[in-house]
């Protein structure tokens, strides 16, 4: 007898047809209820009637007395076959809950058929109740030594089969829960969602039907749990479980009904601790997916009641696309995840489709950070120097420290490309010690010679912190026995700003040592003028965006003219950046310019070419200096 599959629908309600997997109530395979309300007056054991049952014995006869004793006591979806090589396939093809398998059976034994199911991982665990007349009880042994977790003996009594058949369901139920889902929502968790994409993306792979899964982050559930405790955490993830349950529900009634998505289905899962997944699959048009965004986020605009507590709360979602941004599971799910992370760059309750070009970005930014790690070890790290210049004497007064990076494979990266790197993975603060003792190094080189040069140095806002950057300064200071006056440090609006407390007490501490302060690139960030004058400083850097406006545009001018009118007031050193031309550089002294850096003079040069370039200021005058090629 071939495979056959009887489903009668059970009593009670009828599931329509287009239930949406993962509710319940409507969910073929849930686990047991989780309230005692959804237990029926069948007891706790009604939920396992909608296990399915897969039945191998070469004797159709026992086949459909078995099926007839289940039957009785409310077992619905049978699955049988008098052919055993027919069973692995049928496990892959039905996923039964438990499998009843005769032993003696000619073609292939009930032992060999346990191997080859044994054998495939995910049925490691698969309840298999041997039916034998075998009286022998040592192959009563072997079987339960082959992995069967019941063995009943033929003739087959229907008392002990209900039982040992409901107590196997039972407890592969509870198993099943344990390892499938998640228990504070009752929700599939991620290794179920994964198997359930998987079997899904295989049985849709010929098909022109898309898949788009959405990945759904709470924002700052972190802050809810610190502020509320774990109980409301829990009660709130709960909430939400349930909104984006029925969101599921809204999900697919409204693709069919406004977009004609008649073969939608929708999945959804709790993927992390504060994450889940929603999937539709089966999509006609890949478009409809901004349709399904834009529910979902709608779903979150009411509060959540939690323990009398009304709590608001926003997600970010991730999205990505099958076949388009994936051809697998695995690749859907990161690339979704992905996505999530860009649209919380974007801030709160915003949403982000997986593009291609992000994958490549962070391809890039792992691959640079774990060569950056290693930079420092491997001396890939070098300090260049940028001549810095009285304007009114054109003499060379000092240098500022810019790192340079000798990738091995990728020849110079650009500190533009690997500082930021540098900064999100707080390799940072290595590297800026690093610039920081090097370019103090130098510095001693140069005091030796008896060259007055002050050296400035790029601090980036996580050096820039009461430990670190003292511990560092006052270390270099002391070790290098170098004049403190002669060292400065560069830092920008922005981290002035994000802390402004803070940064004054820090910057006041740093002073004291007698090191110098700079603000980098002055007018790029807030460009309020007036807090200035609350800060401890000593020079302020105009930055080259304005510099390239001169002499012409009437807006730089007139910027560069106030920053400089107000540094003076203040009693400020004040320096331009990125000077490129003699007629940028005449307007900078018309307008009282004091310093100036820039290609006009040099580009950033190793060590030794800085001193050449000192040395060639001694023989000739800063006019004949050749500006870079
Ligand atoms: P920055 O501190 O504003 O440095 C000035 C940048 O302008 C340097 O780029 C320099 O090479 C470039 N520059 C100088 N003169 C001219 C010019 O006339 N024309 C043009 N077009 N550009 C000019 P660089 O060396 O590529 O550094 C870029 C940025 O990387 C720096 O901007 C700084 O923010 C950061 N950086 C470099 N080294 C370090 C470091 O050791 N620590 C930290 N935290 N940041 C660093
Ligand atoms: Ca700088
Ligand atoms: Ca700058």
């Amino acid at each position: 007898m071939p495979d056959q599959e009887h489903q009668v629908v059970a009593s009670g309600p009828a599931p329509t047809p287009r239930e949406v997997a993962n509710v319940r109530d409507t969910d073929p395979d849930a686990p047991l209820p989780r309230s005692p309300d959804e237990r029926s007056a069948d007891g706790p054991f009604a939920a396992i009637r909608l296990a399915t049952i897969l039945m191998v014995d070469d004797d159709n006869v026992m086949l459909l007395a078995v099926e007839a004793f289940l039957d009785a006591v409310g077992y619905r979806k049978f699955v049988t076959t008098t052919d055993p090589t027919e069973t692995l396939a049928l496990v892959d093809k039905h996923r039964p809950d438990v499998l009843l398998l005769d032993l003696v059976m000619p073609g292939m034994s009930g032992f060999d058929v346990m191997a080859q199911v044994r054998a495939r991982d995910e049925y490691r665990f698969l309840p298999i109740i041997v039916l034998s007349g075998e009286t022998d009880p040592a192959a009563r042994l072997r079987a339960l030594e082959m992995g069967a977790t019941d063995f009943l003996m033929k003739p087959v009594d229907p008392s002990e089969l209900q039982l040992r058949v409901r107590n196997t369901l039972a407890f592969k139920a509870y198993q099943d829960r344990l390892a499938d889902y998640m228990p504070v929502t009752g929700l599939r968790n991620r290794r179920r969602f994964e198997m359930d994409l998987r079997q899904m993306l295989g049985e849709t792979s010929d098909s022109t039907a898309s898949c788009a899964l959405l990945n759904i982050d709470i924002d700052r559930f972190k802050h809810v749990n610190d502020t509320l405790g774990y109980r409301v955490g829990d009660a709130l993830l709960d909430a939400i479980a349930r909104r984006i349950e029925r969101l599921a529900h809204d999900v697919e009634a409204g693709l069919i009904a406004a977009a004609g998505e008649t073969d939608v289905r929708v999945n959804i899962a709790h993927i992390s601790g504060n994450g889940f997944g929603l999937l539709v699959a089966c999509l006609r048009d890949a478009g409809n997916a901004e349709r399904v965004v834009r529910t979902v986020l709608k779903g979150f605009a009411a509060p959540f009641e939690v323990d009398g507590h009304e709590v608001f709360v926003t997600a970010s979602i991730g999205i990505s696309l099958h076949p388009l941004d994936a051809k697998d599971a695995d690749d859907l799910l990161t690339h979704a995840e992905m996505a999530m992370y860009q649209a919380k760059r974007k801030g709160r309750g915003h949403h982000e489709f997986y593009s291609q070009e992000f994958n490549a970005r962070a391809a890039e930014r792992g691959s640079l950070e774990a060569d950056l790690r290693r930079a420092i070890e491997r001396s890939e790290l070098e300090v260049y120097y940028q001549p810095k210049l009285c304007i009114a004497s054109g003499r060379v007064i000092g240098a500022e420290a810019l790192v340079r990076w000798h990738h091995p494979r990728l020849g110079m990266v650009s500190p533009v490309r690997f500082i930021p790197i540098a900064e999100e993975s707080g390799l940072i603060v290595d590297i800026g010690r690093w610039v920081l003792y090097e370019a103090g190094r130098q510095l001693k080189k140069w005091q030796k010679q008896g060259l007055g040069l002050s050296v400035s140095v790029n601090v980036s806002a996580a050096q820039f912190t009461r430990s670190a950057i003292l511990r560092d300064v006052r270390q270099l200071l002391s070790a290098a026995g170098i004049d403190p006056a002669a060292l400065v440090l560069e830092v920008t609006e922005s981290l002035l700003m994000s802390n402004i407390d803070e940064a004054v007490a820090l910057l006041k501490a740093v002073r004291a040592l007698g090191v110098r302060i700079s603000v980098d690139d002055f007018g790029t960030g807030y460009s309020s003028l007036g807090y200035l004058r609350w800060l401890p400083l000593d020079e302020l850097k105009i930055d080259r965006s304005f510099v390239m406006g001169l002499p012409g545009e009437k807006d730089s001018i007139a910027i560069v003219n106030a920053v400089i009118a107000m540094a003076h007031a203040l009693n400020l050193e004040v320096v331009a950046e990125g000077v490129e031309t003699a007629e940028q550089l005449d307007a900078l002294k018309g307008m009282r310019c004091d310093e100036f850096q820039g290609y006009l003079c040099s580009p950033p040069v190793p060590a030794a070419k800085f001193a050449q370039l000192l040395d060639a200021q001694t023989a000739q005058r800063l006019d004949a200096a050749t500006p870079p090629a």
